[in-house]
């Protein structure tokens, strides 16, 4: 792959618009985080993405932008740009690759609908200010997703915009999943509840997996793992969630790169008392230093920890034991509310490469008729999908997940009405 760097001024300088003849057919998909901004031009009925990249360091001097377009990545530098500098940048960058003309409509990801979205939605006034209402749920993301949203009302005006909720999905679940034992005015004063995230991600993979299985969707029970640096697992019954693993925030549930996962909650202030830690530091800690890194003292990549245990290190093979034994006891769990299990789906970038961790935690979920087929396991890697079990055993299957070509799908949908 070649890479070229090129300063901003020679790209404004060839800025030709050449009109093409093509058509309007795809989406521009925008996930803008607080520091960077992913974007992906795609077709939604070809599924052909014709660019892809993304703007780093919006926070700061050295901002720039990276993009793929036939292969060839290349980078600009953009000095302090900011969201809105990185839209107009990418605004260049589309101009400049005659891909402005085959744009039909932006998909935003948003992580947090809170209760109002359970639904993608197309934007209006009502629904920025919805999404401003969940800002407490999302303090980091939220209002970054609405830099984003008013850059490209400014930059692409007249263009219809959607917003694709990580939460929406989740709004399904029963309040006895989603409900804490905690009083019950938090929940109605506060919102403190379950919510979920990886939504978009489960829609997809859920569906999908039914296809790939000749199964009916709406009658269907699916166990779904989304295990990346951020994990989570979903149950999806008849094509709705009805518990999954992460909460209030994406902190709860199962172990992660850097997050713990599911503590005792006490844990905030015993490690007050004994270490003299402030809020701010715990939260840290939970967040930032803690899951896969925190246990291994190595690396929050699954990949460095796999090598170290394959090379006889204990801590290491310790650290993917319980990443693997929280995984299990949660589909387990799972399991019991799905009343049977269609097919278990491995999905992200853990789910999807690691035979390792799918061979430890299906042989942790025997029980539940989990056979694994060990030449396809270690064969479904690098965005390959497939079943991974034997036959007549209980299907456990690898699904590439896609959240950009749901997000352009759903926008597609809601602009055709
Ligand atoms: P994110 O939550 O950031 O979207 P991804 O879904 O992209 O994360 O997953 C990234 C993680 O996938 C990496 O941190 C690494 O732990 C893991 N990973 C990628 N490839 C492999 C592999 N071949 N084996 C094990 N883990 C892998």
């Amino acid at each position: 792959m070649k890479s070229i760097t090129r300063s901003f001024s020679e790209t404004a300088r060839s800025f030709s618009l050449v009109i093409g003849s093509m058509s309007k057919d795809s989406v521009l998909v925008i996930n803008c985080g607080s520091s960077s901004l992913k974007f992906a031009v795609i077709n939604p009925k070809t599924e052909e993405e014709s660019i892809s990249g993304i703007a780093e360091r919006l926070v700061g001097n050295e901002a720039s932008i990276t993009w793929k377009l036939n292969g060839e990545k290349q980078t600009l530098n953009l000095g302090a740009a900011g969201h809105e500098g990185a839209i107009e940048a990418l605004v260049g960058v589309l101009r400049e690759n005659n891909l402005m003309e085959r744009i039909e409509a932006i998909g935003h990801r948003v992580v947090h609908g809170g209760e109002k979205f359970t639904e993608s939605t197309l934007i209006n006034d009502e629904v920025i200010q919805g999404i401003e209402d969940c800002n407490h749920l999302a303090p980091l993301h939220n209002p970054a997703h609405l830099l984003g949203i008013r850059a490209c009302m400014k930059y692409f005006p007249g263009l219809p915009q959607s917003v694709v909720f990580d939460t929406a999905f989740h709004q399904t679940m029963p309040a006895e999943s989603y409900l804490y034992a905690v009083p019950y005015s938090l929940y109605k004063e506060h919102g403190l509840r379950r919510y979920g995230m990886h939504g978009t991600s489960y829609r997809y993979v859920s569906k999908t997996a039914a296809e790939m299985l000749g199964l009916d969707y709406d009658n269907s029970a699916i166990l779904v793992a989304h295990l990346g640096n951020g994990a989570s697992a979903c149950a999806v019954k008849n094509g709705k969630s009805v518990d999954t693993t992460m909460g209030l925030t994406p902190l709860e549930g199962l172990v992660m790169g850097t997050r713990s996962g599911d503590i005792d909650p006490n844990v905030f202030s015993f490690l007050n008392k004994q270490c003299g830690y402030s809020l701010d530091e715990i939260t840290d800690i939970l967040n930032k230093k803690s899951g896969l890194l925190g246990l291994s003292e190595m690396d929050n990549d699954c990949r460095v920890i796999e090598d170290a245990a394959a090379q006889g290190n204990e801590r290491a093979q310790l650290t993917l034991d319980v990443f693997c034994n929280v995984l299990a006891k949660k589909l387990a769990g799972f399991a019991s509310e799905l009343g049977r299990i269609d097919a278990l789906v491995f999905t992200g970038g853990i789910g999807e490469n690691s035979s390792v961790i799918r061979k430890n935690v299906l042989e942790r979920l025997s029980i539940f008729g989990f056979e694994i087929d060990e030449k396809a396991n270690e064969e479904t890697f690098r965005g390959k999908s497939g079943v991974i079990t034997k036959p007549g055993s209980t299907v456990a299957m690898v699904v590439a997940t896609n959240e950009e070509l749901m997000i352009a799908r759903d926008t597609e949908a809601l602009i055709a009405g």
